[in-house]
């Protein structure tokens, strides 16, 4: 890797920036065609490198008390993740390929034939971890204290900590069964009715039309004023007509979550949510405390947005309209060698993964028919290349995509170079640093290319979307806890508590110039983030740490260098420890507040260039783009 890396480098200096050679996945690494001879073998050698594993531990239990044998059995089952897993290429090819075309019946099948058989070995072989789990405690801190086992640490610790939580085999069976019945079909139904909905709406020529729901929720965010209140009219009312449904569907749900919480003897509602993505209570705490305590920031921001838009206060549902024209248009190569400038300059590393995959065909960048819509950035055995899917259309969001995207692949490759494949991955509360990271760079060189028409037009839509991923997640993640904490003291909740609850932590946020305007009391019954419970923070946690990271390179270019040894950590410890040794403290408020800092900034300097453009005298309000 680090060879590979050197002489991408020295090419560096001859060339701006990479050659874009082809623009849709190459994935002959994996498989010259669908119809390619050594798919058999390699069947066959996935089956024997598992069942060998299998039969080695299966009747075995010396690996559960002697910490020298787990070594043994878990360099074993390294090995097995890293070169087979339970699909090896072919899962991985198949998957790519019915993104590529979503049409094809037979790409399907492949896939569908694969995983099947993939299943099979998981059911079999999942009894080592599961084992591992049931080690009583004394046996686990001896374990977690042998040297030996030190590169298996962090991977132990995670199984342990879940595992604190388990019940019984024969009672993980029944919630399991009965999770079906007592939560999914409930959250099904309410979505189920929602979806169903139609209502007329006017669109951009002033026609009605009837739409449904989903695409409802889209036009409240159009330019155009009377198509906005058009479709808010019918959003409140598709929610009035549900919310009694809601209303019995939620208090089933709490209901639900209090019973496996009091069975599971977890101590708050989020500590299963905070062990499952890894991150220490303690820091969660400190982050929505941070952020709370900041809550002038967005109240600021929807004061300008209203000035700007020339209203007094904007309506709940005009908060994300948007303001100015972004028109800048941007080839796919343009935004190759603009990402690819940024990425260098911030480390050369960057700059050489990125090249890397544009040379590798490892970027399949624009829409065509049947192809997955949307982005991502995907990685499967730790030995097999990342793919970047992309529908590239020249707009500046799309820019910003790539860099999003790029971001996360280049994580991918600083924990392969790194990690082992237990710990090959990132967990949920850090997933999406690099990838904002990234896209806040790219983002930041634009702004600089810009006039201050443009300029502003960009940070105010910016600041909506950092606005909405930091501070609206945090308000609603402390709806999420007053709402568990008054179901478990009172019993049952009607809509109009869950109503007022909701109303109190939006109107916390958002402050005097959005008014709480009426039917957004139940916005609640379509919000699924709820259902899944306290998973938001996520969202403000990935963006904050990627902020505080930028205004520490931003003082210091040196910092990089932490960057990229967080960046390399993967799964192999918390997030807090990591920092830890970067002498970083994330469960201390002061680390939040730098994340917090950053946004502060742009936002003043976004109120500055509004005065100075004279877009928020009283003369220029009638002037309104409303
Ligand atoms: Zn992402």
């Amino acid at each position: 890797m680090n060879q590979r890396i050197r002489v991408a480098t020295k090419n560096r200096a001859k060339k701006k920036s990479p050659a874009i050679v082809q623009t849709a996945w190459n994935l002959k690494s994996l498989y010259k065609n669908d119809d390619d001879p050594r798919m058999d073998g390699q069947r066959t050698a996935i089956e024997r490198a598992s069942y060998a594993f299998i039969n080695t531990w299966e009747n075995r239990s010396d690996y559960l008390e002697d910490p020298a044998v787990l070594r043994q059995a878990l360099d074993q089952y390294e090995a097995w993740k890293r070169f087979y897993g339970s699909d090896g290429d072919e899962g991985y090819y198949f998957w790519l390929r019915t993104q590529q075309d979503q049409n094809d019946p037979r790409l399907k099948a492949r896939f569908n034939k694969i995983e099947e058989f993939s299943k099979k070995i998981e059911n079999n072989i999942q009894f080592f971890y599961l084992r591992l789990a049931r080690i009583n405690p004394q046996l686990q801190r001896r374990f977690l204290a042998y040297d030996g086992l030190a590169k298996y640490r962090h991977y132990l610790e995670r199984i342990f900590a879940e595992a604190r939580y388990h019940l019984s085999e024969a009672e993980e069976k029944i919630l399991n069964l009965k999770a079906t019945t007592s939560y999914a079909n409930w959250t099904k139904m309410t979505s189920g009715f929602l979806s169903k909905e139609v209502r007329p709406v006017i669109n951009e020529n002033g026609i009605e039309h009837f739409k449904p729901f989903a695409e409802i929720i889209g036009l409240m965010n159009s330019k155009n004023k009377r198509v906005r209140d058009s479709a808010a009219w019918a959003f409140n009312d598709i929610l009035r007509k549900n919310v009694e449904v809601a209303e019995a569907e939620l208090n089933s749900v709490l209901a639900h979550k209090k019973i496996d919480d009091e069975l599971r003897c977890a101590p708050r509602p989020d500590t299963l949510r905070h062990l499952a993505d890894d991150i220490d209570s303690e820091v969660v705490d400190a982050l929505i405390g941070a952020v709370a305590e900041r809550f002038n920031i967005p109240s600021r921001f929807y004061a300008l947005k209203a000035k700007l838009l020339g209203v007094k206060r904007l309506a709940y549902h005009d908060r994300n309209a948007e303001y100015g024209v972004v028109a800048k248009r941007y080839t796919y190569e343009k935004a190759v060698s603009l990402v690819y400038s940024v990425m260098n300059n911030l480390d050369r590393q960057f700059g050489a993964i990125f090249e890397e995959f544009i040379k590798n065909g490892q970027i399949d960048a624009h829409p065509r028919k049947g192809k997955d819509s949307g982005a991502f950035c995907i990685h499967h055995l730790i030995i097999q290349p990342t793919f970047i899917l992309l529908n590239h259309a020249g707009k500046l969001h799309d820019v910003l995509t790539l860099a999003h995207e790029v971001g996360h692949g280049i994580n991918n490759e600083l924990i392969r170079s790194r990690q082992h494949a237990l710990d090959f991955g990132t967990p949920t509360s850090t997933a999406e640093v690099a990838s904002t990271f990234m896209e806040d760079f790219v983002l930041e060189e634009i702004l600089r290319g810009s006039d201050d028409e443009l300029r502003l037009a960009i940070m105010m839509q910016k600041l909506n979307d950092d606005v909405s991923s930091i501070f609206r997640q945090v308000a609603c993640y402390r709806f999420e806890q007053e709402l568990h904490a008054e179901f478990r003291a009172e019993g049952y909740l009607s809509k109009e508590d869950i109503g007022r609850l909701f109303r109190k932590h939006m109107a916390a946020y958002m402050g005097s110039a959005v008014v709480q305007s009426p039917g957004s009391e139940n916005w609640w019954v379509y919000w699924n983030h709820i259902r899944y419970f306290f998973y938001v923070y996520s969202y403000a946690s990935g963006l904050l740490i990627s902020k505080s990271l930028q205004n520490s390179v931003k003082q210091d270019p040196a910092f990089i260098h932490n960057v990229k040894e967080f960046l390399s950590a993967g799964l192999s410890d918390s997030p807090k420890n990591i920092f830890m040794k970067l002498g970083v403290n994330i469960a201390s408020r002061r680390f939040w507040d730098e994340g917090l800092d950053e946004v502060e900034k742009q936002l003043s300097e976004t109120e500055i260039l509004a005065k100075k453009l004279g877009k928020l005298t009283i003369s220029r309000t009638g002037s309104k783009e409303v």
